[in-house]
Parts: C-alpha cells; structure tokens; sequence
C-alpha cells in the first residue's frame, strides 16, 4: 500500500464496481439523448462569481461548500458545486439561445464538489447528470424532464422511489409569500442561526429536518395558497401532463431546495432505502437565472440526477443489473510460437469488434485459465507446440465445458460466428 490515501469525502470507482456507475449514467442519459437533448462538457471550475451569482450568497452550498482558491495568475475560482450555471453561462456565451431553436436542450455528466461533512452517500466528489431546457416557459418541458427521470430510474429496474413536488411561485407571488411567511417564523423560538435565515432565505426554514422546528411549523403558511393566477394554473398544467403519462408524484407543500435560483416547478426524487441521503435527484424551473448571471430572460427547467446515490439506491433494492461480460474470448498460449501466433488472433478478432483478452505474462495453464475464468470470457482458445504443429487451436466452450480443435486460420470466421 502506497502512503497515500483519497482524500477525505472521496472514493475510488474500481472495477468491477465502477461497471454499475457506467451502466447508471449510461441509463440517465439514454432517454435524454432519445429526446432531443444535445451533450455538453463545460470546465471543471468557473469563476467563483458565477456561482456566488448564480446559486445564491445565502446558500450553504455557496458560503460553506464551496472550494474557492485563487489562481497563481489571480482569478478567483471556484471547483463547481453544481452544473445548472455552467450549463447556462456557456449556452450564453456561444450564443446558442440565438439560433431560433428555443428551447436549447442540453445533457451533460460529470463530477461535482462540496466541502461537506462526509456520510454515506453524502461526499466532497460526487457526479451527476444533469438536463436543461433553456428557453421556454411551457408547462410540456417541465412534464418531460419530468418523466425522462422517471423513466431512467425505471430502466435500471429501480421502484421505491417517489417524485415529490411544488411550485415556488414567481416573482409576482413569492414576494407576498415570503413576507407571510417571516411574520410567521418571527413569531417562533429558533436558534440564532436560523432566526438569521429568516431574514436572509426564510424558505429554508421550511427544510430544517430538526424534530423541535418541524413541530412549529404546523400552520405556516404555505407557498401553494398564495400563488399567483399565472403560476397556479402553471402548475395545474405541469401535474396533469405528468398524470396523464402514468408517472405517479406526490404533492410536497414544504418542499424548497438548496438553490437560490428555482422558480415555480420544483421536484425531487427521493429513495426511501437511503436514510438520511435520500435525495436521488432534484430539479426545477429558473426562469430569473439567466438574468442574475447578465443574460436575457430566458425561463428555463432542468435537473441533476446523483449517480453515487442512484447506485446506492440500486443496492438498497437489491437490483443487480444485468452488465453483459466485457471479455468474449480470451487467449491462453502455452510457449513463444504460441504467443506469437495467438496474440495476432486476439488482435484480429478486436479489429472485428469481438471483446477479446490475453494471458499476459508467461503464465503456465493454470494460472491462465483462472484468468480466463474471472475475465467471464464465453470462449477460450488455448494452443501449445502440437497444436501449432497441426494448424489448430482449441476453442473451448466455458459454458459447456466442450473443447475442439478449429484451424488457426479460420478460427476468427469461427468465433465471429459463434458471437453472432
Ligand atoms: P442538488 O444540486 O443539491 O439538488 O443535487 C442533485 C443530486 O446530486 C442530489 O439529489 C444527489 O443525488 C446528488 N448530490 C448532491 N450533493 C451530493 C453529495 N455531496 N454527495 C453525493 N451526491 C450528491
């Protein structure tokens, strides 16, 4: 062992375990890619501005979380804690919202991080996928992403999970609101930290998961009986289209998130195998984010889906997915000639697009064959000195056991075959 560890609030993805994370991302963005959704990569870190700007001064994420540093060349960066205004902040910049192909639909996966306090499920480097549609304010977009998330989840064989949702209202109603809802909490017995919040970002108290605030809350006002006309028949619009598509949601007054950025719609997926990590995923509407990062109003809805938690949430059910083997065939050759010989056909047969292994290292038969064994390989072709001397390797069947002899030179025909 090196004298070196990950750091703190990190893991290693390694084999075979790092196969489900692929899967899992691979199953995000399957339907995203099937609906219009273009790829998007942005930088790792960003100026420390845009997201101070864009997430929110008040939030955790952006006082807390964050890893800012200064540049050896004096610009102050930030790590991403997130992905929403990147996404955004480059659509702006190449200009993508001025093609007249509203609303700009992009998909994008990487790894994100927080200064958090580590636990399981909850790290410092994480990925998500994420989607945005930038640029249109239709209730139909809201829905899709909507049930885009759902239908990934479903895909990898995942069932207990539940989409709970709100409206946070626009900047019509959720000024009223907010007023409403600081006389309220003024009138309560909090902590300092959190009579700070009330001042500062009092829909967040809504989201304090601690026993004693919870219980003041009964009667709080709520957001839903102060909407706007707009906003109410907004939402309306969004729960019967996601009703219609079969995907079952449950309505969460007091659910608010930990950005500053969302307007109206606004979900989560959450797992109750989880504990207290359960949020797989969250998303929502933006429409004022475009303006706070200087660009354009541009009403736009996303997500971020978490792939640690989603794979967690995969062991919690105890779903296995079912990863095919990567290796097909796998080469054991016993002597130099044999090596010589063999190796061309491994080459061969991978030119053709068959998964194909090789016993590296000298080996006797043995060990090379519990190689082939773990590499899951369906054929193996092992060829000695006599066997060269005939023209043949032997193939055999790992599943039947079967071993026969095929001529060397039509060994790669043979096996494409039999890999159909
Ligand atoms: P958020 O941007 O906070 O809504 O995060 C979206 C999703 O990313 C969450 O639902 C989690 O699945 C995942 N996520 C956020 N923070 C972390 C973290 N520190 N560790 C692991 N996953 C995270």
């Amino acid at each position: 062992m090196s004298t070196f560890k990950a750091p703190k609030g990190t893991y290693d993805l390694l084999p075979p375990d790092s196969a489900a994370y692929l899967a899992v991302r691979e199953a995000i963005a399957a339907p995203l890619r099937n609906s219009g959704y273009g790829y998007i990569e942005t930088p790792g870190f960003e100026n420390v501005e845009l997201f101070a700007r864009g997430v929110g001064e008040s939030t955790d994420i952006v006082t807390k979380e964050m890893y800012a540093f200064e540049t050896k060349g004096g610009d102050r960066l930030a790590l991403r804690p997130e992905g929403t205004a990147s996404v955004l902040r480059a659509a702006l910049e190449a200009n993508l919202h001025k093609a007249g192909n509203l609303p700009v639909k992009l998909w994008y996966s990487g790894s994100y991080y927080r200064y958090e306090r580590p636990q399981k499920g909850r790290y410092r480097h994480f990925s998500q996928v994420g989607a945005e549609a930038i640029g249109a304010e239709d209730p139909a977009i809201d829905a899709e992403l909507i049930i885009l998330a759902d239908q990934s989840y479903r895909s990898l064989g995942l069932k207990d999970f539940r989409i709970l949702l709100n409206s946070l209202g626009d900047s019509e109603c959720r000024p009223v609101y907010r007023a409403a809802l600081q006389d309220f909490l003024r009138g309560l017995d909090l902590d300092e930290d959190t009579r700070r919040r009330i001042d500062i970002n009092p829909l967040r108290v809504l989201d304090d998961k601690r026993p004693q605030v919870q219980e003041q809350l009964t009667g709080v006002p709520l957001l839903r009986d102060y909407l706007c006309d707009a906003c109410k028949a907004y939402h309306e619009q969004v729960r019967e289209l996601i009703t219609a598509a079969g995907v079952r949601y449950e309505d969460d007054p007091k659910l608010v998130r930990g950005l500053d950025y969302y307007t109206r719609t606004t979900f989560e997926f959450v797992h109750d195998g989880l504990g207290s990590q359960s949020a797989v995923g969250g998303g929502g509407r933006y429409d004022g984010l475009s303006e706070m990062i200087g660009g354009p109003a541009l009403p736009s809805v996303g997500w971020a889906l978490g792939v640690d938690r989603t794979v967690l949430a995969l062991e919690a059910e105890g779903v296995r997915l079912d990863l095919p083997s990567t290796t097909s065939v796998f080469a054991v050759p016993l002597g130099d000639e044999a090596r010589r010989v063999l190796f061309a056909k491994i080459t061969e047969l991978r030119r053709k697009g068959i998964a194909a292994d090789f016993a590296f290292g000298g080996r006797g038969l043995k060990g090379a064959m519990k190689s082939a064994n773990r590499s899951g390989a369906r054929y193996t072709l092992v060829a000695g000195e006599r066997d060269l001397a005939d023209g043949v390797a032997q193939l055999k069947d790992m599943e039947s056991g079967e071993q026969r002899p095929v001529a060397l030179d039509t060994v790669v025909a043979e096996l494409t075959r039999l890999l159909g």
